[in-house]
């Protein structure tokens, strides 16, 4: 861990680590339920002591962590694989595409990277019960990574919550609380739970570790690298949180003397789940009306941290997309035929925006552009089925193999 404080990207007041726990003192005044949250803090090192101490050779990542290594749980998350996509790139007209499968997490997302550091600040805290609302993977990460830590999940979902998801948060023993409402409303809930009954919460972006946690995909990205910025990264979005903190990972590493550019990050949103694309394009905020996405991982109203990721892509130099189920479903089937990578619809999204700007100015044929594959298609089977027919059964004899062929 290398020394920090927080600093409020609302309105840049600095505290000092152990005076906040949330969201900006000063600033969360203005916050209500139904906008995005203000106030979200940010961890800023020391980058010059970062500087003298890390080796690329060998490079010691806790120097980027805000939590010390002790509090950290024997519980291995991250290190998933980087590795080219030749197949694919030639079917969507890239030469030199990446995918980091992050599906290959513990809990099959890239939600374990923040439950494990929350999880972390929780054993230093001394705190016995973490809660979170969730769309359904934060849950289950936080569920996996709570049942390592023996430490009790409480769980606030929407009842339409893919069945696979809510399975892994039950055996994970976590307390699941289903309601009768939206993510949103489930969001809600969760802060006045912590703020009645206590625990930790880490609810994305309102937990400011959670963006430290999901930075780490991108510092891994740099590594696996080989120390080379990729031209694009394609990342998909509900909160903004996985966007913001693959923006801080890159911007830490420039602080820090690692790199000297930064990836362009393209911002994927369903399109009836799309506030900060609006937010992005027009510069005007406004909720997206009643997202309904197959995509359940980056279907939100209320994107809690809006502010964040529009500057992130803002100064990225990247811009942002959205796509249909169709695509999505389509981009989903490309991945797992010309790639071997079977993604949960909102990893899949960003193989159909690619396929949707193949023709576009935006992207150029030679670059290297990486998907970040943030879910695991078993998370969400029935979902996988809409885009696939199940072929009809045959006799178990040659004659009924045949009988397939002579169908239209
Ligand atoms: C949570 C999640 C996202 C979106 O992350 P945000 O931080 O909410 O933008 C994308 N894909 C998957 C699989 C997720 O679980
Ligand atoms: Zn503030």
């Amino acid at each position: 861990m290398t020394k920090f404080l927080y600093q409020c990207s609302t309105c840049g007041k600095s505290y000092r680590r152990d005076e906040v726990r949330y969201l900006c003192p000063a600033c969360a005044k203005q916050y209500r339920p139904g906008i995005p949250l203000v106030g979200v803090l940010s961890a800023r090192f020391d980058y010059g002591a970062i500087r003298k101490k890390f080796k690329k050779a060998n490079p010691d990542w806790a120097l980027f962590s805000a939590v010390e290594k002790k509090y950290y749980l024997a519980y291995p998350v991250g290190g998933t694989p980087f590795h080219p996509v030749a197949a694919l790139g030639r079917e969507l007209r890239c030469e030199n595409l990446w995918v980091k499968n992050d599906g290959l997490n513990p809990s099959g997302s890239l939600k374990d990277r923040a439950s494990f550091l929350v999880v972390a600040e929780a054993v230093r805290l001394g705190e016995k019960c973490v809660v979170t609302a969730s769309t359904g993977n934060a849950a289950s990460a936080l569920a996996a990574v709570c049942a390592a830590a023996g430490r009790q999940a409480i769980i606030l979902v929407p009842e339409t919550a893919p069945k696979a998801k809510l399975a892994q948060m039950l055996l994970y023993g976590a307390r699941v609380i289903p309601i009768k409402g939206t993510y949103d409303d489930a969001f809600r809930l969760s802060l006045e739970y912590t703020a009645r009954r206590g625990g930790l919460n880490r609810n994305t972006a309102y937990h400011p570790l959670t963006i430290e946690g999901k930075k780490s995909v991108g510092l891994e990205i740099l590594q696996q690298n080989k120390f080379k910025t990729p031209d694009v990264i394609l990342v998909p979005t509900g909160d903004g949180v996985i966007l913001s903190g693959v923006f801080k990972a890159f911007q830490d590493a420039k602080a820090a003397g690692l790199i000297n550019k930064l990836p362009r990050l393209v911002c994927v949103q369903a399109e009836t789940s799309a506030a900060i694309h609006h937010y992005i394009t027009s510069g005007i905020y406004r909720n997206a009306d009643r997202p309904h996405t197959i995509a359940d991982s980056i279907s939100v109203s209320i994107p809690s941290n809006a502010h964040m990721a529009r500057a992130a892509v803002r100064e990225s130099g990247g811009f942002s997309v959205t796509v249909t189920d169709e695509e999505i479903l389509d981009g989903q089937r490309l991945l797992a035929a010309k790639a071997g990578v079977f993604a949960e619809p909102a990893a899949s999204a960003t193989v159909a925006a690619l396929k949707k700007l193949r023709n576009s100015r935006l992207l150029e044929r030679r670059e290297q552009i990486v998907l970040l594959i943030t879910g695991h298609g078993l998370k969400d089977v029935d979902a996988a089925l809409k885009g696939v027919p199940l072929p009809v059964s045959v006799e178990p004899t040659m004659e009924g193999i045949d009988s397939l062929a002579a169908r239209p």
